[in-house]
């Protein structure tokens, strides 16, 4: 276990910056998500700190001692990535061993940290499988039972899961997490998607254009993004309008309500108001109509165009739904539990 500081780190390919005064402090033993879109960073972010691509200024500490003079290797780091990178000749347990052989342990000592890897990723019935033989799942587990087995100081996983389908994504990602809690290893996992990210980190790190743009908890990344582009990227979200006042609170949607940010008389703002903070009463002069209604499950999924306010998703509970349908006239409202607005735009 090991906590872990990225500090100012830039790295330019060419014109093309793909990190600019990149800092990310990981506590030892927490489990950090880099999210985002393609392009924005995040692998090199993590070849940096795993020591195959060598930062243009900043540096990488882990435990407080700066890695710049220590090559990948002597960095004691396990590494997963997208395609599983197996030996194609080697067993799962052969796989498994390859790491322990590099560090010498003995012959026993090896048997028994294989035997226990092979239960911990449930791979009783493959052990003795080749690469070939093996689903992209099993496959995933063999290079995570083989990156564990060392005991490495920090975890990096780069899109371990994305060449996999749905359901097994899912599973492998629980997976993931229950070792990681087990073993409680510093771990670092490259991801673009929000849904992997929000389920199994401590704190999920947005990132875009080489920056980080907000690192928190998925509740508070959701619930407070700290700017336009974290309140985009997480989720759905409808950008409206709130106007101040002069007791600091926010007209918005029929209601006054404080802010995270105080409000001033006739400022304008725009507030990052999420589909499930909304209400839809059926009447026939609230200024708004149905456009459509698309049942989810549990709850139903209702896109209105509203004079004041424009385009609006409001997801809505499917049992309270059901009267609604396109071309219905409704009003839209901010509903009556929603105590704080977030206010993600400059003002005017
Ligand atoms: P993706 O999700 O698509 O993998 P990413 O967030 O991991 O994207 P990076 O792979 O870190 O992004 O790339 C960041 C930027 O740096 C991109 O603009 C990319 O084109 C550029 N880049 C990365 N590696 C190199 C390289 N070896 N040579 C030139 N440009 C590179």
């Amino acid at each position: 276990m090991a906590n872990v500081d990225m500090i100012g780190i830039r790295k330019a390919f060419g014109a093309s910056v793909a990190l600019d005064d990149f800092t990310l402090n990981i506590a030892s033993g927490e489990l950090v998500c880099l999210l985002g879109p393609s392009g924005c960073g995040k692998t090199t972010a993590l070849r940096i700190l795993a020591g195959f691509e060598k930062a243009d200024r900043g540096e990488v500490r882990v435990e407080g001692r700066d890695l710049a003079n220590e090559p990948p290797e002597k960095r004691l780091f396990g590494m997963v990535f997208q395609d599983y990178s197996l030996f194609p000749n080697m067993t799962a347990r052969q796989n498994i061993d390859f790491g322990l052989k590099v560090q010498k342990k003995s012959a026993t000592e090896r048997t028994s940290i294989i035997d226990r890897m092979i239960e911990v990723t449930a791979l009783q019935e493959h052990a003795d499988k080749f690469p070939h033989q093996m689903s992209g799942g099993q496959k995933q587990r063999v290079a995570l039972a083989r990156a564990i087995a060392t005991s490495p100081r920090v975890l990096l996983l780069d899109e371990p899961l994305s060449a996999l389908d749905a359901k097994v994504r899912e599973t492998l990602r629980d997976e993931i997490r229950r070792l990681q809690l087990e073993i409680g290893v510093t771990t670092v996992f490259v991801t673009h998607d929000q849904h992997e990210a929000l389920a199994i980190a401590d704190r999920v790190g947005v990132m875009s254009n080489g920056r980080l743009e907000q690192l928190a908890p998925p509740r508070e990344l959701y619930e407070n993004p700290a700017n336009a582009f974290v309140a985009g990227f997480i989720g759905t979200v409808n950008r409206l309008a709130a106007i101040g006042r002069s007791d600091g609170r926010w007209d918005i949607l029929g209601r006054t309500v404080p802010g995270n940010r105080p409000a001033h008389e006739f400022i304008t703002d725009v507030a990052a108001i999420r589909p499930e903070q909304l209400a839809i009463d059926p009447v026939t002069d609230g200024g708004a109509s149905v456009v459509s209604v698309s049942f989810l499950g549990p709850i139903t999924r209702v896109i209105i165009e509203d004079v004041q306010y424009g385009r609006v998703f409001a997801d809505i509970i499917s049992a309270d739904a059901s009267g609604l349908a396109p071309g219905q006239s409704v009003r839209v409202r901010l509903r009556d539990d929603v105590g704080e607005i977030v206010l993600i735009g400059e003002g005017e």
